[in-house]
């Protein structure tokens, strides 16, 4: 396939990546298009993610995960966002925030509640930081949290939360600040929420342009009593786990993104090959042909510097800069790549029958979450001034 001998990977990372590919053109690819067009989630997706082992792709094997590298998880992440990135998201989410939240902050009575489970696959998690009035701005965020007693009480509504209907676990951002004493992020906890808690809630379900089997719903907290025991850490730190983990979590965006945009670089050089008018395939005209090679050559700049930045967290290296930078590139050549495949497809590339409209609508999103484009530019631009 293309791209395959442009990286320099051990065996196990080739191994690992080429089971993901296979696992997901015989059990994803199939029925991407049918999930897409009914909005349904695939209900068996988790436990056949699970027992590859794919939740718990970063977590060490002390705690019944894979213990493997970045680099490893993102090539796998990538070939299943490259069969459908609806499943992408749910395997990047659950491995990249509340996991890795509970990993680094969790108390060792946590890891054993939650953790373990999550990282056989048995419990799937969800992440909330976002809320109707803060997006972009999310220290603004307005969910309060009131100790009373051993619990916690907590008011207020999540919004966006990827997979919030189908999770076991979900880690929530809340204020511990007063309202007569606000703190900005630095008055905020994150919590481990679960469905059966009193005052637990779902509120609306969205009706997404593209990643549409992924559920993405509201969640209402009603006065709901959260047990002390799931406090993450300090009370105080909540904001900086979820930003600390975002770092994480752009890389599997930007691996999913990438994962979108060689699929749209296949099905166009094949389309290409076999669509004829003018009494020759269209990949004869060089107009084609520019296209599939700019394609092929943002794809191969922002596959560089994605696996580049992984390389460098596990190394232990800071990758505030470079996961932005990879997420920033991945996203938005999922979105021009994704555009001129429509191009090149014609009036087939606006219509269901052909993969590309899917492709399309399911890349617009990587420029969104986790940090919008501008987003991650202002995070590039603070890292230049080195005001971190
Ligand atoms: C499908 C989907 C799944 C999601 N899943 C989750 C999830 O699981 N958990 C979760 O917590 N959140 C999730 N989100 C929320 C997502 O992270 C937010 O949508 C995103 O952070 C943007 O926030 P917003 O939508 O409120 O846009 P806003 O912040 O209102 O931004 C609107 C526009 O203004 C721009 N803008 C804002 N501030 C600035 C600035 N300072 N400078 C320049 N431009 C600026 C933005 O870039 C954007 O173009 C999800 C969103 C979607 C669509």
């Amino acid at each position: 396939m293309i791209f395959d001998n442009f990286l320099s990977l051990s065996d196990e990372q080739r191994a690992i990546r080429d089971l993901a590919r296979d696992f997901a053109s015989r059990e994803i690819a199939p029925k991407a298009a049918e999930l897409d067009d009914a909005a349904k989630f695939d209900d068996s997706l988790t436990g056949k993610l699970a027992e590859l082992g794919f939740l718990g792709m970063l977590i060490p094997e002390e705690y019944d995960g894979m213990g493997l590298d970045t680099v490893t998880y993102l090539l796998a992440l990538e070939e299943i966002a490259f069969a459908d990135a609806s499943a992408a998201v749910l395997m990047s989410v659950h491995n990249s925030l509340p996991t890795q939240m509970l990993l680094r902050w969790g108390s060792d009575e946590q890891k054993d509640r939650f953790l373990r489970p999550m990282a056989r696959g048995e419990m799937l998690g969800a992440f909330a930081l976002s809320e109707p009035d803060a997006g972009s701005d999310a220290a603004a965020l307005s969910t309060q949290a009131r100790q009373d007693g051993d619990e916690w009480v907590l008011s207020g509504t999540k919004s966006w939360v990827t997979n919030g209907n189908v999770a076991q676990v979900i880690v929530a951002m809340a204020r511990t600040d007063s309202p007569d004493d606000r703190k900005g992020g630095r008055g905020i906890g994150a919590f481990i929420v679960t469905p059966d808690l009193p005052g637990f809630g779902l509120g609306k379900k969205e009706n997404k342009m593209g990643l549409r089997s992924s559920p993405t719903v509201q969640l209402v907290f009603d006065d709901m009593r959260v047990p002390a025991a799931n406090l993450l850490g300090d009370p105080s730190r909540g904001f900086t786990y979820a930003m600390s983990s975002l770092d994480q979590g752009r890389l599997g965006i930007a691996a999913q993104a990438c994962g979108i945009a060689r699929a749209a670089l296949q099905h166009s050089v094949a389309y290409a090959a076999d669509r004829r008018q003018f009494g020759r395939p269209i990949r004869d005209f060089q107009a084609i042909q520019f296209k599939l090679a700019d394609m092929a050559s943002k794809i191969a700049a922002a596959r560089a510097t994605l696996y580049a930045a992984a390389a460098a967290r596990d190394r232990g290296e800071r990758i505030t800069m470079y996961s932005a930078m990879a997420k920033l590139l991945s996203s938005e050549t999922a979105m021009w790549t994704t555009t001129q495949a429509v191009q090149i497809f014609g009036g087939y590339g606006y219509v269901k029958d052909y993969p590309v409209e899917r492709l399309f609508r399911d890349a617009k999103v990587t420029e969104i979450y986790e940090g919008t484009s501008e987003i991650q530019r202002i995070v590039v631009a603070r890292q230049l001034y080195g005001d971190r």
